[in-house]
């Protein structure tokens, strides 16, 4: 595996820096374009990493596959009356559907989609962004994570969009709590820092039928793993959920902070880091590195 992770690095290195680091949020253009780091979780443990996969960087939409589980413990199938399981097919910021679709947002992994999961978690959370961080440090293993909150800030000054998606969805009787405090809370989940080795760690459960072996209890049943994972296959990178089944052919959810996690079912967790992205605001390097790792070993789930 490490003589893999070496040819993959030397494959990519000339993409790595190419794309644009995301400077919608200010404070997260400041990230240097030239990171690259991969780890990768077997379902026992064993992590093979190479490159800056222990430099922790923003998570940005991770969060929402976290957060969508976290609300899963408490809602059950109570969630999707609120929020579909279709793919959107749109950028993730996108606000087109939503008006039609009477507020009710494709899936959870659109922003939309994101909001209306963190005002669930709002509703059973005194404090959801607390609880957000210690699932992730007890999932991850890693007690010293932290939120960004010159990210955080910034993405909340620059809200206009998600607070336009937000009160929407307010207008449709679909957003219970205050949207500005959902608002703060589910930048604060983006805003969370961590690296590629705690994000493989973490999300190791998805391939492992539910089971954490850093906990040693099941996250989700076997049943709602697998709907997660088929979440992640048709909308875990937007509009680009159709060329990463074709380049990639795994689950997989994707970040503006140029983080991808993708799961190879029954085997391992993979996380990648590029900062710079592509025009649908994937990283660039991460999705050309999972391609090459899934055709040299042959994991593709299709
Ligand atoms: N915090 C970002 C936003 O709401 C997350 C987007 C992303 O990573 N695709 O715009």
């Amino acid at each position: 595996m490490d003589s893999l992770l070496s040819q993959i690095l030397n494959d990519v290195k000339p993409l790595v820096g190419k794309g644009k680091v995301a400077d919608y949020i200010p404070a997260l253009s400041l990230v240097e374009a030239e990171k690259f780091g991969i780890a990768i979780c077997s379902n026992d443990g064993e992590i093979y990493k190479i490159g800056d996969a222990d430099l922790p960087f923003s998570i940005q939409s991770i969060s929402k596959v976290f957060s969508l589980i976290l609300a899963m413990e408490f809602y059950g199938d109570e969630i999707w009356t609120r929020v579909g399981h279709e793919p959107s097919g749109l950028p993730f910021n996108s606000l087109v559907q939503l008006e039609h679709e009477q507020g009710i947002p494709r899936n959870p992994f659109i922003n939309a989609g994101a909001l209306v999961v963190s005002d669930m978690n709002q509703s059973k959370f005194a404090a959801p962004d607390i609880a957000m961080r210690e699932f992730l440090k007890k999932l991850s293993g890693n007690y010293s994570i932290q939120v960004d909150k010159k990210i955080a800030d910034s993405e909340y000054e620059h809200r206009a969009r998600n607070a336009a998606a937000a009160y929407l969805m307010k207008s449709f009787n679909n957003f219970d709590n205050e949207v500005e405090d959902v608002l703060y809370n589910y930048f604060c989940n983006c805003a969370i820092k961590m690296s590629c080795v705690d994000l493989a760690k973490a999300a190791n459960f998805l391939a492992n039928k539910g089971f954490s072996f850093i906990t040693g209890k099941k996250v989700l049943t076997e049943n709602q793993t697998s709907q997660v994972n088929a979440l992640l296959a048709t909308s875990g990178l937007y509009d680009e959920a159709g060329s990463f089944a074709f380049r990639v052919g795994l689950p997989g959810k994707s970040g503006v902070g140029g983080g991808i996690v993708a799961i190879v079912p029954g085997q391992f967790s993979i996380c990648v880091w590029s900062p710079a992205l592509n025009e649908a605001g994937n990283s660039l390097a991460g999705m050309a590195a999972l391609e090459s790792l899934t055709k040299h070993i042959g994991w593709s789930v299709y």
